[in-house]
């Protein structure tokens, strides 16, 4: 039996072995990071050592961080700080996002899923003026990376806050809190080889003395200089930090992805014609392809790849057991046959470029003939 392939890196990739080590080495280490003994003092220094490596991977300070459980933790501690404001959110949103804000207000995307500016700046202009602007780096279906120095820019002009879910662009692309304008942004360990339950949420720069109001969600001790209570997760922000760290030296082989994603995308074209890949013509991050076969269910896709230990991702919500069309390809205007056969393909470090041919061989032998009955 040939190994397994793993495509479905956007959803949770493979832990890189340097993080799982440093992580081992911590576990096996004792001490809480508040004691002032040694043990606690060796803790502490395994946090701020992390501090460090996720600040300069944002350019930001160390001070800049707040260490959390990870995205969700972070996207509902921004936006339920801000709720009883006008908050404007882009239709593509993750649901950590888009369920912390019901009251928002949708910021329309284009048929390529970037958020229309113009839409963005007519509701600015509208009063009152909203308080908080919310827009991802990068979706996390399509990989479409939005226009953040643009939504940066605009959130200025019109004096509104600007929230970013950076999860799918760290060490994808490179970011900078010093340039692009954003005031709050959330990250996650376990995108790019880093640990699950683990995150931070990462403030603008305030030495200037304009401050933003710190969002707290968890009461309790003055972990984190009072700003999220709750004894650290020791090792998996060691492992955090390490993942930080080598995503910066590692950026041009995510970057050379693209060829094999290029390369993956010939294939499907050629083996099942009516396929359309979303997205394709914005500006991608590397790894990720979203595409769908009209009329063919995500699911009987889904089930035959897995049966032949291919495990991708679909665009449905399949969390509470049912599923549902994907609310960014319906926010791109996707009709609803074209989005039931949406399936994700998402690449990463541990990508083999043999494991294309061996996709593209399985897709041909198993799935294709389920694309051709639909097609002819
Ligand atoms: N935002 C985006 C864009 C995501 O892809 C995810 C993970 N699926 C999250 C937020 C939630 O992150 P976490 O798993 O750390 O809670």
């Amino acid at each position: 039996m040939p190994p397994p392939l793993y495509f479905d890196y956007n959803a949770t990739a493979p832990l890189k072995p340097a993080v799982r080590d440093i992580m081992a080495a911590v576990l096996a280490e004792t001490g809480n990071p508040s004691a002032a003994h040694a043990f606690g003092r060796k803790a502490r220094a395994r946090v701020e050592t992390a501090r460090e490596q996720v600040a300069a991977l944002l350019k930001a300070t160390p001070a800049q961080v707040i260490f959390n459980s990870g995205a969700t933790e972070g996207n509902n501690t921004v936006l339920q700080a801000f709720r009883g404001t006008r908050v404007l959110v882009s239709a593509i949103e993750h649901s950590s996002v888009l369920n912390s804000a019901p009251e928002a207000e949708k910021i329309p995307v284009t048929l390529d899923g970037l958020v229309d500016l113009d839409a963005l700046e007519s509701l600015l202009q509208q009063r009152p003026s909203p308080a908080l602007i919310s827009v991802m780096a990068v979706n996390n279906e399509t990989g479409v990376i939005q226009p953040l120095q643009e939504i940066g820019d605009l959130a200025r002009r019109y004096g509104a806050l600007f929230h970013c879910d950076a999860v799918q662009a760290i060490g994808k692309i490179s970011l900078d809190m010093t340039t692009t304008g954003i005031d709050y942004l959330t990250l996650s360990g376990h995108k790019n080889g880093g640990p699950q339950g683990v995150g931070a949420l990462i403030l603008r720069d305030c030495t200037d003395g304009t401050c933003i109001p710190t969002p707290t969600f968890l009461h309790g001790g003055g972990q984190e200089q009072r700003r999220r209570a709750g004894t650290e997760n020791v090792a998996s922000i060691a492992g955090l930090g390490l993942t930080c760290d080598l995503s910066a030296q590692d950026i041009d082989a995510f970057v050379a992805l693209g060829a094999l994603r290029d390369r993956l995308e010939a294939g499907l074209k050629t083996l099942s014609p009516t396929v359309r890949i979303f997205g394709a013509s914005a500006p991608r991050i590397a790894n990720t392809s979203f595409f769908g076969v009209p009329g063919v269910d995500a699911k009987t896709i889904m089930m035959t790849l897995d049966l032949a230990g291919v495990g991708v991702g679909s665009g449905s919500a399949c969390s509470s057991g049912k599923s549902a069309l994907s609310h960014v390809l319906k926010a791109m205007g996707v009709d609803d046959q074209a989005a039931t056969g949406a399936i994700r393909i998402s690449l990463g470090w541990a990508t083999e470029p043999t494991e294309i041919d061996r996709f593209l061989d399985i897709w041909g032998k198993r799935v294709r003939r389920l694309t051709m009955d639909r097609s002819s």
